[in-house]
């Protein structure tokens, strides 16, 4: 494939997950692909610890994979996870299934190998990977971008015709572009961090803990969660807020006499080690080395991105994170990001005018980003705070019992995002319906006992539309 002197050409920055899989949907169809990485070849120097190492993979990402014949290479490295295995504060466990049965399930994959992956189809299918190309500026008047080397000061010039911006979230494009066009740029931090740690193999090389779960240790301000990798250890996320709290400002959960925690007073090590000591017991006993990996990972900083425009004409276009970071509560933004190159490549795939690719591709894709930015947040404090509580619990016991008996119709909004390919705005508007839904008919009750199921379903008919047929 891929090499005809007329076949199209795209210049694509960032040979992360985003821009591997563009590279591979683009070469795959007879397009020309260079690609600039501003790091070194992963495959050769092995993957920096400590920055998110394993993603949850949900069905539009596999859908995307799919689409680029990579599902299988993905697949084989992953671990599934049935649901979310809830570790109380009193120590009982709890596992919430995600889905009906083990076809809705998520997948835990290891971002380094999965990128290999994806860059080794890339190379196959013949896009060119340029490592070791730090995008630094851009001339969009002539055409060329430059491009640093972080192991010294080459500088390379390079003419392109168009480029796309698949460089995460602190993209360089996006800069480039934002000095020549508006694009309505604003973050928003989240005012928590995050922090990496690891569960290492049992004496017997297996998982310490349940492997086929996503394990969830809700505490009200703050929460750790672990995904499994598939040599038997477990990635550790702590979030917490960047600023403690002082007793008297906090509604119920934590600890009585000492506040809630934030990174400003869990600074080193061994004080990470009494924190976890007193409020995740049972998996600090698993994390040998969580004095030494606190205080060496970096604490990563979390925030979502928004955007009013996505490229600038006919010449520069923003996918993934560059385009619309999200905080990682849902498990979405690879996922998200997958789908963006789908929608991008048909774009591409379907004019020759890129001008007009561009815009369809932000008209298609700026609303569900938005969608999936809104959830995500949602879902922090869904997990954090509401997974262990009463009344999500049978909000949540409601709706499976509604989707069982309205498949076509009421599907949880959890579902609609994770198993399905519902536009996420979408997912968004139903999900708000739902809830709503689900307030109204538990409202003032602590169980499902005698409960008027045919004032349910009316009202399910009433107020939810049926789904496509081919979602
Ligand atoms: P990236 O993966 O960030 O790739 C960008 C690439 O561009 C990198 O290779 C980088 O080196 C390169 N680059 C950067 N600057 C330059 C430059 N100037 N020149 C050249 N190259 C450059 N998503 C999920 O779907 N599921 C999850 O479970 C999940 N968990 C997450 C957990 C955490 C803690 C975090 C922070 C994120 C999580 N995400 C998850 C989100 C996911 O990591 C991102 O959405 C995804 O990586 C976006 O892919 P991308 O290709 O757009 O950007």
């Amino acid at each position: 494939s891929g090499d005809g002197a007329d076949a199209p050409h795209l210049t694509i920055v960032g040979a992360g997950l985003a821009g591997a899989l563009l590279a591979i949907l683009l070469a795959q169809r007879g397009w020309s692909i260079d690609v600039y990485e501003k790091r070194g070849d992963l495959r050769e120097l092995g993957y920096e610890r400590g920055r998110s190492i394993n993603l949850a993979l949900a069905e539009r990402g596999r859908h995307a994979l799919r689409q680029a014949d990579a599902d299988d290479a993905v697949m084989a490295k992953t671990v599934m996870m049935r649901g979310r295995m809830v570790h109380f504060a009193d120590g009982h466990l709890d596992l919430q299934r995600y889905g009906r049965d083990d076809t809705e399930v998520i997948w835990s994959v290891h971002r380094g190998e999965l990128n290999e992956a994806l860059l080794d189809i890339a190379e196959q299918a013949g896009a060119r990977i340029h490592f070791h190309h730090r995008l630094d500026s851009v001339d969009f008047d002539a055409r060329i971008a430059k491009f640093g080397d972080d192991r010294g000061d080459t500088v390379r010039e390079i003419h392109f015709d168009t480029l796309v911006g698949a460089d995460g979230a602190g993209s360089a494009l996006r800069q480039a572009m934002a000095g020549v066009c508006e694009l309505g740029e604003r973050s928003e931090f989240l005012g928590h961090s995050y922090k990496e740690l690891e569960i290492p193999p049992g004496p017997d090389g297996g998982f310490q803990i349940e492997p086929h779960a996503l394990h969830i240790w809700p505490r009200g301000r703050y929460m750790c969660i672990a995904l499994p990798n598939d040599e038997g250890t477990f990635t550790v996320t702590l979030f917490l807020p960047n600023h403690a709290l002082p007793n008297h400002a906090l509604p119920n959960h934590a600890a009585p006499d000492e506040g809630a925690p934030g990174f400003d007073t869990i600074t080193t090590g061994a004080q990470a080690r009494a924190f976890f000591d007193r409020d995740f017991p049972d998996a600090s006993r698993l994390i040998p080395a969580l004095e030494h990996d606190f205080d060496h990972n970096p604490t990563g900083v979390l925030g979502t991105l928004y955007l009013d425009r996505w490229h600038l004409d006919h010449r520069a276009v923003l996918i993934g994170d560059a385009a619309h970071a999200m905080v990682p509560f849902h498990g979405q933004g690879m996922n998200c990001a997958f789908e963006d190159c789908v929608a991008l490549a048909n774009h591409l795939l379907r004019t020759t005018d890129r001008g007009e690719a561009f815009a369809g591709f932000q008209s298609e894709r700026l609303p569900n980003a938005r969608a999936i930015q809104q959830m995500a947040l949602e879902n922090y404090l869904e997990m954090r705070d509401h997974v262990d509580d009463d009344d999500y619990i049978l909000q949540r016991e409601l709706g499976n019992r509604l989707a069982e008996r309205h498949p076509q119709r009421f599907l949880p909004r959890y579902a609609m995002v994770t198993f399905t390919h519902l536009p996420y705005a979408v997912a968004l508007a139903r999900g708000e319906t739902q809830h709503e839904m689900l307030v109204e008919l538990t409202r003032d009750r602590t169980t499902l006992d005698g409960f008027d199921w045919d004032a349910a379903d009316a009202l399910v008919e009433a107020r939810l539309p049926p789904l496509p047929e081919d979602y």
